[in-house]
């Protein structure tokens, strides 16, 4: 399981949807891919946005091969901004949902940085990863039955951005 940040400063969290869709269109258009390179991407208050789906191989524009690799994506520059707690929560529900769907071991969760040479996902970040912090909140997780996912689709998902593009949640 790896972790990303995506290496734009993300402020206010009302531009989170925006950026997503401005990742992905960048990642179809510039780079040739299928679709978003990451399976999931978590933003600063913890909202999660499906990505590719999880069947589907990731991409990167680094040397690594993402093959078997579930990827999770912060939304932010983490070597510019600090990882809000929501935010670090939230990605710690999707690797437990990922680690308990896939039984895959939370003591894989790497940062991209692991596999290539890049800082992503930034210093703000990757000390969670390299003392096993996130690891350990993810284990607690999956011990107390891993969350659940659920994907929002029509008029719900529809409200659900409205509201994060409002600033009310
Ligand atoms: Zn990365």
């Amino acid at each position: 399981m790896t972790v990303h940040h995506t290496a734009a400063v993300l402020s206010p969290n009302s531009q989170a949807p925006a950026r997503v869709r401005q990742h992905q269109r960048f990642h179809i258009d510039d780079r040739g891919w299928a679709d978003l390179a990451y399976h999931f991407i978590v933003d600063a208050n913890g909202h999660v946005y499906e990505g590719r789906p999880v069947s589907a191989v990731g991409d990167t524009g680094t040397n690594y091969d993402p093959t078997g690799h579930f990827l999770v994506c912060a939304e932010g520059d983490f070597n510019k901004q600090a990882i809000p707690a929501a935010q670090v929560a939230a990605m710690a529900d999707v690797l437990a949902w990922g680690a308990a769907t896939f039984g895959v071991a939370a003591s894989t969760i790497r940062g991209h940085r692991d596999w290539a040479s890049t800082s992503c996902p930034g210093d703000g970040f990757y000390p969670l990863i390299s003392d096993g912090s996130l690891q350990s909140a993810v284990e607690d997780r999956v011990a107390a039955g891993a969350p659940s996912l659920s994907v929002l689709c029509g008029d719900a998902a529809t409200q659900r951005v409205a509201d994060i593009e409002a600033g009310r949640i």
